[in-house]
């Protein structure tokens, strides 16, 4: 028996809703394998500017730097929509990322079996199918590198600088290769080595790297190419590496393979066990407040916090496979139906999962 003290930030729009139905899910889980969970809730986002005047208050970092990890819902909304950037509801996330030095963000593909008509591809490029797990590089790279505007010949120009270090490289690289050796062994690093010398560097960091994991086989793309094999053969990917642009624009392009956004996870992780967990996608304000949002991308982030943060692998697979019994039965939300299937609400769709727990 063991016990994990969770701070939970649930956030604006269907933010709550999922979350209400994840901590349901988690704690049947915990009641089935002998576990406890105790919740802290905090606030973040647009519903800490209403009470507080801020998105991310301090005392929501230090809640969440004191537990074993945090769980995220979703930030924003139409009525926080013009404040300036710094006000906004999505500081939040950008705020806690950086104040729990998360670095990794993992962002998994899986093209469920009974969802796979939802796949924009033909179906033989995906008769194989489609489970690929993204790890990118989180906060380097030129989205954080240095900035700014300048005068040239060619009148005003603008530059962002892409810049890694080995340090950074070296521990992004060691967290997929030990995300890759869970999985089937298999780690493909995207860089752009050909043109760049951030990415030569990157390069010969991951290779330095790799003589320390023997068992997985590792292959290189450059982004471009790795673009077009994302879509030509998705089945062959297993573990993709990154820096932080590339993996911003390949997680979005991979996660399309799968359907639809109420069933992506995400995880983002440091250098020890905590870690952040949340759905890829927004708060939905249009659907927020009616029952009908899909639960189980908030639901499979809780999975895998207990994979990657708690390391309880079995309790973890046991949420997926109830999530796979469930849609293999026909149920959907209205997000993710299809003719011939049974429409169910957010609720519901909780309640069918917690049958097969
Ligand atoms: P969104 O992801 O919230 O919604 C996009 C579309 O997908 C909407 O039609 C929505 O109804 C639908 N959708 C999203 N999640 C769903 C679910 N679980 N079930 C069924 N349908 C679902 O993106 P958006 O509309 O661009 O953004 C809305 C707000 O969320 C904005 O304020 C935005 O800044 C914020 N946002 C927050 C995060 C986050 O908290 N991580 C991420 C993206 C956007």
């Amino acid at each position: 028996m063991s016990n994990f003290n969770i701070a939970v930030v649930a956030g604006d729009g269907i933010g709550p809703e999922v979350m209400e139905q994840n901590i349901r899910v988690l704690d049947k889980v915990g009641q089935k394998f002998g576990h406890s969970f105790k919740y802290e809730y905090v606030k973040g986002g647009g519903c800490a500017i209403d009470e507080f005047g801020e998105p991310l208050p301090q005392h929501t970092i230090d809640v969440c730097k004191a537990s074993d990890s945090v769980l995220l819902g979703a930030v924003g909304g139409w009525k926080w929509d013009t404040l300036p950037g710094d006000k906004r509801p999505e500081r939040a996330l950008l705020g806690l990322r950086g104040a729990l030095g998360l670095y990794a963000n993992l962002r998994p593909a899986t093209l469920h079996e009974a969802l796979k008509d939802a796949c924009p591809l033909k179906p033989e490029f995906v008769q194989d199918g489609v489970d690929i797990m993204v790890v990118r590089e989180l906060t380097g790279g030129m989205y954080f590198g240095e900035k700014g505007r300048k005068q040239t010949d060619m009148g005003e120009a603008a530059y962002d600088v892409e810049q890694y270090s080995v340090k950074e490289v070296e521990r992004i690289t060691r967290t997929a290769f030990e995300i890759a050796r869970k999985r089937k062994k298999h780690l493909t690093n995207v860089d752009k080595q050909n043109v760049l010398e951030s990415s030569r560097l990157w390069r010969s960091t991951v290779l330095e790297v790799a003589k320390d994991y023997p068992d997985v086989e590792l292959d290189h793309l450059y982004v471009d190419n790795a673009s077009m094999q994302l879509i030509m053969r998705p089945s062959t990917f297993d573990v993709i590496v990154t820096g932080n642009i590339f993996g911003d624009i390949l997680s979005d392009e991979a996660s399309q393979l799968t359907g639809s956004i109420g069933m992506l996870p995400s995880a983002s992780l440091g250098e020890g066990s905590l870690g952040m967990y949340e759905p890829v996608h927004g708060s939905a304000p249009d659907i927020a407040g009616k029952n009908i949002a899909n639960p189980i991308a908030t639901i499979l982030s809780g999975a895998m916090m207990l994979k990657y943060s708690f390391g309880l692998q079995d309790e973890s697979k046991v949420i997926e496979d109830a999530v796979a019994k469930v849609l293999n039965a026909g149920y959907r939300t209205g997000d993710i139906m299809s003719e011939g299937m049974k429409k169910l609400g957010c609720v519901e769709m909780a309640d069918a999962i917690l049958a097969e727990i």
